[in-house]
């Protein structure tokens, strides 16, 4: 993996790989697309890119032609595969974390680690579903406020009586 994302890291040989999406190309094609970059340059990318397994060298007497190799794209795909389909396995799952994109459904559980990510983002979606009540200091916020506690220091509640309840006092500056 380390090796897959060293081999993208350069934007010349991201542009080799977009090249060789629509054909397999001798390494003389590839160095006339990039006129500005030696020959050399372009051979050492080139290099990379088949150490790195992005694509593969097919010889032909001193012909080289690179390709594509499908196994890399999928490994990359494979890995982003585990936090884009968060969204779906959440519906089942009491809601995953991955929160940026996916929409929280009121009536959803509200897990520890939801409640945990939404405080950590500030995220206003969140306000009026659950308090963040910080035991060092006896104040309790929205999950939007500016303060930044400590995650070990907060206990969750699901409405602000609860909060009031276990003797925490309502934030000045978040006013929850
Ligand atoms: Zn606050």
């Amino acid at each position: 993996m380390d090796e897959l994302f060293k081999g993208v890291a350069d934007p010349v040989r991201r542009e080799i790989l977009s090249l060789l999406r629509l054909q397999p190309l001798n390494v003389n094609q590839i160095n006339e697309h990039f006129g500005d970059i030696s020959r050399q340059a372009v051979s050492k990318h080139l290099q990379l890119l088949e150490e790195s397994g992005w694509i593969k060298i097919y010889q032909a007497g001193r012909e080289r032609y690179g390709y594509l190799n499908k196994t890399a794209f999928y490994s990359l795909k494979e890995w982003l595969d585990a936090y884009l389909q968060w969204g779906e396995q959440s519906v089942e799952n009491d809601h995953g974390v991955f929160l940026e994109w996916t929409a929280y459904e009121k009536g959803a559980p509200l897990t520890h680690p939801v409640m945990l990510q939404a405080m950590l983002s500030k995220d206003k979606e969140f306000d009026g579903l659950f308090y963040n009540a910080v035991r060092t200091t006896g104040i309790f916020c929205k999950p939007s406020c500016s303060a930044n506690p400590r995650p070990d220091n907060v206990t969750f509640y699901l409405t602000r009586e609860e909060a009031l309840k276990n003797g925490y006092r309502a934030c000045k500056r978040c006013k929850p």
